[in-house]
């Protein structure tokens, strides 16, 4: 694991917690010589996380669309700033650049990041892991309904056990380190089986 790409929030949320803990992933990064890769922005905990892993000596890519470079304030302390056309070709080149994708807690911006990457791995056109840091159990409601999705046969358990949640940031990095994939069985063919 080279580099991996930490999505989250462009605001710091209410709790203390969310950046200190967003600061103890960086030096987890730091002290396992993992590069950051994220959305470049100079605020929230997308700052937290980039200036902590800065302030360690460790590497941080940032990636902004140019027309959001003013509104979100770039961060001008990186180690590469690549400036992009869009949000799509944002997370495109965010996804190439890394070896796995941390949510931090977040909104929108965020969520979207998540499921873009969770979609890619479920196609195949990635096989990346993908790990939810629950700080302060933020994520508690999502886990929740990312199990009553697969109750209610709208994810495959494969895909869902794919996914990685810790609340211990050096744990979550040790297991995206181990991660083998679990691949489904095309959600068609099983169904011939049955003989639907
Ligand atoms: P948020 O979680 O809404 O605070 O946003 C976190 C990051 O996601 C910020 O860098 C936003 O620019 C980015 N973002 C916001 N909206 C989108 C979107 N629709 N698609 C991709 N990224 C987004």
């Amino acid at each position: 694991m080279n580099k991996i790409c930490v999505f989250c929030g462009s605001s710091r949320g209410i709790l203390e917690a969310y950046s200190q803990q967003a600061e103890m992933l960086a030096e987890v990064l730091v002290e396992n010589g993992i590069e950051l890769v994220y959305g470049g922005a100079n605020i929230g905990l997308m700052k937290s996380i980039a200036d902590r892993v800065l302030a360690l000596g460790g590497r941080v890519t940032g990636v902004m669309p140019g027309y959001l470079a003013q509104k979100e304030i770039l961060h001008e302390g990186m180690t590469e700033t690549i400036l992009v056309e869009d949000m799509q070709e944002r997370k495109k080149i965010m996804e190439e650049l890394s070896d796995g994708f941390i949510t931090m807690p977040g909104g929108f911006g965020t969520m979207d990041e998540l499921f873009e990457m969770l979609s890619w791995n479920q196609l195949g056109l990635i096989h990346k892991p993908v790990g939810i840091f629950n700080i302060e159990h933020y994520f508690d409601a999502l886990v929740a309904w990312l199990d009553h999705a697969v109750d209610m046969k709208f994810i495959r358990p494969e895909h869902r056990a794919n996914i990685l949640v810790n609340t211990d940031p050096e744990a979550l990095v040790k297991d995206m380190s181990e991660y083998t994939e679990l691949v489904a069985e095309k959600w068609v063919d099983s169904l011939k089986k049955k003989g639907y």
